[in-house]
């Protein structure tokens, strides 16, 4: 979508150090996010007219043609935070520059906020990251579910534990290697639940590799080639009949495991779904200030979330 390439130092900053040179106040944010979200020069909300604006105070601004008020944080996820937006900032880099991610308990230590401020942050800004996974899967798609295990309910583990089922949707490159995932958490293993998953995120015309399980003979054979994947009589493993499927499983286990103890209720489950999403599928960059700007990008052009919508699980329709 862009035409000039993204420059480190300028558009982003590379390190923590220049981090927190491009980022020492809240004016040096909102600056940041108003060239984000209007490259081209402020766009008027409300009379859509492009023009330099007049700014009232602080943080607010005025469209000169129509006198229309607004900041350059309404309509995005940052609309009526009370949270400043350098802690915004200081979250977001730390989200997308930690390797594994963070939990909100760790995100609460490491940059001194509540933990009630980190957890929300965290929340919206996995909401802004399931709109940057607009792109269909494509190719050879392997297609299994896994289950999420030892889910505490109540508080107890073991007694009323469930398992959450997640279908795992990944491109599988030839002759090695995998592409992008796409992670949705299903109530069943019914078809009902995993053909509208596929034709969501794989694009027409690719080749879905799946086990025997009749809930996927329903796909449409005009849109999909179907590849059937028997398991030997011997036992052939599943990591070697459906390699791609097998390793997210895994590093997706690991990662709940690991970054988050295992503490992800199933509420909220599809939330973390689409941080992992959007961590693997960018997970060649080499620069992980790039993944900190594409962070805030889709902040910018993600609408409002409600506190209710965080507090409850997010509506992912
Ligand atoms: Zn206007």
């Amino acid at each position: 979508m862009e035409t000039i390439p993204l420059v480190a130092g300028r558009d982003y900053p590379h390190t923590y150090r220049g981090f927190v040179k491009m980022f020492p106040d809240n004016e040096a944010c909102a600056t940041y996010l108003r060239k984000i979200r209007w490259p081209q020069g402020f766009v008027c909300p409300s009379c859509g007219i492009i023009s330099t604006p007049w700014k009232t105070t602080r943080d607010r601004l005025a469209c000169p043609s129509c006198r229309y008020r607004t900041t350059v944080t309404a309509g995005t996820i940052f609309d009526k935070t009370r949270t400043p937006l350098t802690t915004w900032f200081e979250a977001a880099w730390h989200v997308s520059t930690a390797k594994n991610g963070m939990s909100a308990k760790t995100l609460e230590r490491t940059i001194g906020t509540r933990y009630r401020v980190a957890w929300t942050m965290l929340q919206r800004f996995r909401v802004a990251m399931v709109d940057a996974e607009r792109k269909q899967l494509a190719g050879r798609v392997e297609v299994d579910e896994t289950y999420i295990g030892g889910v505490k309910r109540g508080g107890k583990r073991g007694r009323g534990a469930t398992k959450s089922i997640v279908v795992i949707a990944v491109e599988v490159k030839d002759p090695k290697g995998f592409g992008r995932v796409r992670l949705r958490h299903i109530s069943d293993v019914s078809g009902a639940s995993l053909i509208p998953f596929v034709n969501d995120v794989v694009a027409s015309g690719s080749t879905i590799q799946t086990d025997g399980w009749g809930g996927y003979n329903c796909l449409d054979p005009t849109k999909y080639t179907r590849s059937i994947t028997v398991q030997s009589s011997s036992g052939d493993p599943a990591h070697v009949s459906m390699p791609g499927v097998h390793r997210i499983a895994s590093l997706l286990k690991r990662w709940i495991l690991g970054t988050h103890q295992g503490c992800v209720v199933p509420e909220h489950l599809q939330s973390y779904l689409e941080e992992f999403t959007f961590r693997f599928n960018r997970r060649s960059s080499n620069s992980r200030g790039l993944l900190f700007r594409r962070l805030i990008e889709r902040a910018v052009a993600t609408s409002p979330v409600t506190e209710s919508d965080v507090t409850f699980g997010y509506g992912w329709g």
